[in-house]
C-alpha cells in the first residue's frame, strides 16, 4: 500500500519540521495511528511500516478487530467510555486516554485489579470548555486528578485533550499552551501515584502546533489512513 507509506512519510516529515522549530527531538513524540473505522487489513499494513500504537474510540470495535491484527501493537482507548464497557477492553488496551470522571477511573481500577494489572490512564481535559465535549473542566482538574490518582488499579500518567476546531490551526495554539501549563503544574505538585509523563494532544489538522507546544503523544487518523467511512462502522 504505497499511499499508506506516503502518508506516513509525510506525517513524519511534518513531525520533524515541528520538532526542528521547537528544538525538540522526534524521539520524544509517540505517533498514534487512529484506526477507528479502518479495516484490519489496512491497520496491519500500517503496523508493517512502523506504526506501533493504535487509537480506537469504541470498545466494540476494539473487540472486533483485536483478533484480526497480526502484529504486536499497543492499543489506546481514546473515545468516550461507559463504565459498563470497561470490562470488554480491560485486558486488550495498553492505555485509556479518555478518563473523564472519578467514577470511570474507579470502574477501570476495579476491573484492572481483578486481572492483576495496573492500567495506565490519561485524564481528559475539556480544554475548550465546550459543552458537547467530554473531559474534566479546568477548574475541577486538580482535585479530580488527585482523586483519580488515589484509585487502586489505575496509574495516572498524563493528560489528554481534544482541542476546539478552528479553520486556521494557528488559532488552537493558546489551548495547547494552556494544556502544557496544566501539565507542568501537575508535574510540580506531584500527587502520589501519579506521573505526568504524557501529554496527548494534536490530530491531523493541528498536530504540528501541538508538537511545538509540547505534545508527547499525537493522534493522527485521517492524515494516515485517509478519510473515514462511518457507514457500518
Ligand atoms: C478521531 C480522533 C482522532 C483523529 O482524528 P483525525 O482528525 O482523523 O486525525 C484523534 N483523537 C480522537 C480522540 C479521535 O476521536
Amino acid at each position: 500500500m504505497e499511499w499508506l507509506d506516503d502518508n506516513l512519510k509525510e506525517i513524519q516529515h511534518q513531525m520533524q519540521q515541528a520538532c526542528q522549530k521547537a528544538g525538540r527531538d522526534i524521539s520524544e513524540i509517540t505517533l498514534i495511528g487512529v484506526s477507528k473505522t479502518i479495516d484490519p487489513e489496512i491497520i496491519n499494513a500500517s503496523l508493517k511500516i512502523g506504526i506501533e500504537n493504535l487509537g480506537e474510540s469504541k470498545p466494540q470495535e476494539i473487540l472486533r478487530k483485536f483478533p484480526l491484527i497480526d502484529r504486536p501493537a499497543k492499543w489506546h482507548m481514546i473515545g468516550n467510555l461507559q463504565g459498563n464497557k470497561v470490562k470488554m477492553i480491560i485486558d486488550k488496551v495498553d492505555m485509556i486516554q479518555s478518563v473523564d470522571s472519578l467514577k470511570l477511573a474507579q470502574e477501570i481500577g476495579k476491573r484492572a485489579s481483578a486481572i492483576d494489572i495496573v492500567m495506565p490512564v490519561l485524564v481528559q481535559v475539556n480544554i475548550g470548555d465546550e459543552g458537547q465535549k467530554n473531559g474534566i473542566s479546568i477548574d475541577q482538574l486538580f482535585e479530580q486528578v488527585q482523586a483519580i490518582s488515589e484509585v487502586p488499579g489505575v496509574q495516572v500518567e498524563g493528560l489528554m485533550c481534544i482541542a476546539p476546531y478552528f479553520e486556521d490551526p494557528e488559532d488552537v495554539r493558546p489551548y495547547f499552551k494552556k494544556m502544557k501549563s496544566l501539565f507542568e503544574q501537575l508535574k510540580e505538585i506531584a500527587y502520589n501515584n501519579m506521573t505526568m509523563k504524557y501529554l496527548s494532544m494534536g490530530m491531523t489538522h493541528d498536530f504540528k502546533i501541538a508538537i511545538e507546544e509540547g505534545a508527547t503523544i499525537i493522534r493522527v487518523g485521517t492524515g494516515l489512513y485517509g478519510k473515514r467511512n462511518y457507514q457500518g462502522g
